[in-house]
């Protein structure tokens, strides 16, 4: 059981006397949260992390198993609230729809997020694809745990995942790429005659499929850098061929941010060399 989602314990107590106290109803969920303003909860419809004090009636917020509407909420005054009890964990779950919440420590930034609360969001998306979710831990090689990549841009989440964990739809879409990117040269001078192997292995990796989701949903408007968050370790194959893929998408930098704590660059001019370069022209001698 991962211990960072599951419900977490409340406590009830006195509401404090700062007017900033208040609670809030999630849905239909019958006991309200009981937060502070500044509380961030993950928020679907702007895909961020948002206070819980800018929440709106009617916005959605990630619960276990699905989503749920903000509805009415009120300031707790002197009247008691359950106060949530943030642990040391870094994402936990309250009540009994699970809303997601944060601690409140995380920054609330657009299109990255701080701290841990990304690997909530890939856990989220592991559970929704029956992927084992790793809670605190991070994968190793050959542990069969998969691999979630996710991209914040556009004001959307763009999620890859290994070609054995994709969807149909999504194992097209990868193939559709290699075949652009052979029809391109992209694989000039490397040994790539199927997909998915040798220079074109990294297209079945985690990361590849998030770059293209998010290339898809740009309609090729990409942005020339981007952060591209793995819950497992970014691979060799990947760290040698993706650039391949940065210079065909015409994105220029990804700042690839693992869960194990690596963070590092990968340029698209960081090209690999060619395993059968092209015969060099004469020199005239
Ligand atoms: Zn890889």
């Amino acid at each position: 059981m991962n211990r960072s989602i599951v419900p977490c314990d409340f406590a009830t107590g006195r509401g404090h006397e700062s007017p900033e106290d208040f609670r809030r109803d999630a849905g239909a969920q019958s006991a309200p949260i009981g937060v502070t303003e500044q509380h961030p909860f993950w928020s679907l419809d702007r895909n961020d992390w948002v206070p819980a004090g800018k929440l709106h009636r009617g916005e959605r917020v990630l619960v276990a198993g699905g989503t749920a509407e903000v509805g009415n909420w009120e300031r707790a005054g002197e009247e008691p609230v359950y106060i949530i009890e943030v642990e040391g964990d870094h994402c936990y779950r309250v009540g009994q729809q699970g809303v997601l919440v944060h601690n409140a420590s995380v920054a609330v930034a657009p299109e990255s997020v701080s701290g841990d609360a990304v690997w909530c969001i890939t856990d989220e998306f592991r559970a929704s694809r029956g992927l084992p979710v790793l809670g605190g831990a991070v994968p190793v090689p050959k542990d069969k745990t998969g691999s979630v990549a996710v991209i914040f841009k556009t004001g959307w989440r763009h999620f890859g995942l290994n070609s054995k964990d994709r969807n149909a739809q999504e194992n097209q879409l990868a193939r559709a790429y290699y075949q652009r990117m052979k029809d391109a040269n992209t694989f000039e001078g490397f040994n790539v005659v199927n997909y998915g192997f040798g220079a074109s292995t990294f297209l079945t990796h985690s990361e590849a499929l998030s770059l293209i989701e998010y290339n898809e949903h740009a309609k090729g408007a990409v942005a020339s850098t981007l952060i591209v968050y793995n819950d497992r370790e970014t691979c060799g194959k990947c760290l040698t061929y993706l650039p391949l893929l940065l210079k065909f998408l015409g994105i220029q930098q990804v700042t690839f941010i693992n869960k194990g704590g690596s963070q590092f660059a990968v340029n698209a001019t960081d090209l690999p060399s060619p395993k059968n370069p092209p015969p060099t022209p004469e020199s005239g001698v």
